[in-house]
């Protein structure tokens, strides 16, 4: 190998890790943020166990319980995130089992302090709705089964009164603070879900620009900015479904460098590329938006002019011949000139692509064999049916 070509492929290899590296930090740091807004959720409903606590309905152990399973299971989670373990699964954020451990959580919490069940049986259904965001159907189906199961279980299998008192006064407060918590959080999860539909809208724009931008370059000629072959190929059979189908008229000329070789030759390949790309420029500039010009071959282009008669193309390719001849190539190259030939040919009804560019190449050959440097059209013989 060569020790240039090595260094490249070494040097690769390092990009890459290195990008692979910067995204998986760039992951991590996405859900820190997440993970850290579940921490503090735990801790919220946690103090508003302790205020029950305080108002006499449920135990102290409660809230301490239910705040450290949270903690716990969030920890878990910020610590793989944190080693990147996360990063082996195509859900890193992994929300099955942190919607599964919360709403076990939850349940446990409905069995421990049934007096105000009705507060965790809020919080499984944020969970869930939450979660289905980020879920497929079958992981929701999956966590819906399980959430469901766990409270058959609770309402089926223990004679536990699931409530929420409203007795006193703060009880009636604490209520409130629940439904509000409760609500906020079902109004994030909305608020989530329309800032990721708004992210998707955005992404699908930006993948549908660079399609188009794709596209366009894939109907390009690298070197001239001419349309490519296929594509010009394809501008002609279309305008010829248009002759045979709407009656439209339609001409293409065939026009090549003449004596190209020789510039190559004298001034090195580059120059003759250069020449190519001027000369692709100068076209450009001088005809119609409708018009379509196609690198054919090497130095040979396809003219397709749509609406004009064979008579009227002679006129137009003369008039871009004139252009060329005339032009200014000494500032590519000391003493460089450069002219054109071109056949024409029109379309007529039933012609094929080749009938029509076989025409034209037998007016660029006569165009050639008189000279170059000038225009010429075969008549065309017209074939019926
Ligand atoms: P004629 O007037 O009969 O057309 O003569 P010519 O020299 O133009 O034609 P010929 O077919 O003998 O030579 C065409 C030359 O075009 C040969 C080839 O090296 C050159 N060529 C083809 N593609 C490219 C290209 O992309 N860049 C450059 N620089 N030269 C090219
Ligand atoms: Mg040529
Ligand atoms: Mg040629």
């Amino acid at each position: 190998m060569q020790p240039a070509a090595s260094v490249r492929a070494i040097s690769g290899r390092s990009d890459a890790g290195e990008d692979a590296r910067r995204e998986l930090a760039r992951r991590a740091a996405q859900r820190r943020p997440a993970y850290v807004a579940q921490a503090a959720s735990y801790g919220l409903d946690a103090a508003l166990l302790l205020l029950y606590h305080f108002a006499g309905v449920v135990s102290a152990t409660a809230s301490g319980l239910y705040l450290a399973a949270g903690l716990i299971v969030t920890g878990i989670a910020l610590y793989a995130s944190e080693l990147h373990l996360n990063d082996r699964f195509r859900d890193h954020y992994l929300t099955v089992p942190l919607c599964v451990s919360s709403i076990t959580i939850q349940l446990f919490a409905i069995y421990l302090a049934p007096q105000v069940g009705i507060y965790f049986i809020l919080l499984i259904f944020v969970v869930l709705g939450f979660g289905a965001l980020r879920m497929s159907a079958r992981q929701t189906a999956l966590v819906w089964t399980f959430a469901t199961l766990g409270l058959a279980a609770l309402f089926l299998m223990t004679d536990r009164t699931i409530t929420l008192p409203v007795g006193s006064t703060t009880e009636r407060l604490l209520a409130v603070a629940v439904f509000v918590t409760a609500l906020g959080r079902c109004a994030s999860t909305g608020l989530y879900g329309s800032s990721m539909r708004e992210m998707l809208y955005r992404r699908s724009n930006d993948l549908r620009e660079a399609n188009a931008r794709i596209e366009e370059l894939a109907q390009l000629d690298e070197l001239t900015g001419a349309f490519n072959r296929r594509y010009i190929m394809k501008c002609l059979n279309d305008e010829i479904a248009k002759v045979q189908q709407q009656g439209t008229i339609c001409s293409v000329a065939i026009i090549d460098l003449d004596h190209f070789k020789r510039i190559n030759d004298r001034y090195g390949h580059p120059v003759g590329d250069e020449v190519l790309r001027s000369f692709a420029i100068s076209i450009f500039a001088n005809i119609r938006m409708v018009d379509k010009l196609g690198r054919y071959g090497g130095e040979e282009f396809l003219l397709v002019l749509p609406d004009n008669t064979v008579e009227q193309s002679l006129q137009i390719v003369e008039r871009l011949r004139g252009i060329i001849a005339d032009l200014d190539w000494a500032s590519v190259a000391p003493d460089l000139s450069l002219t054109m030939s071109a056949g024409i040919s029109g379309i007529a009804p039933n012609d094929t692509a080749e009938d029509v560019l076989a025409r034209a190449d037998r007016a660029l050959y006569s165009a050639k064999d008189a000279g170059r440097n000038r225009v010429l059209a075969v008549p065309q013989r017209r074939r019926f049916i």
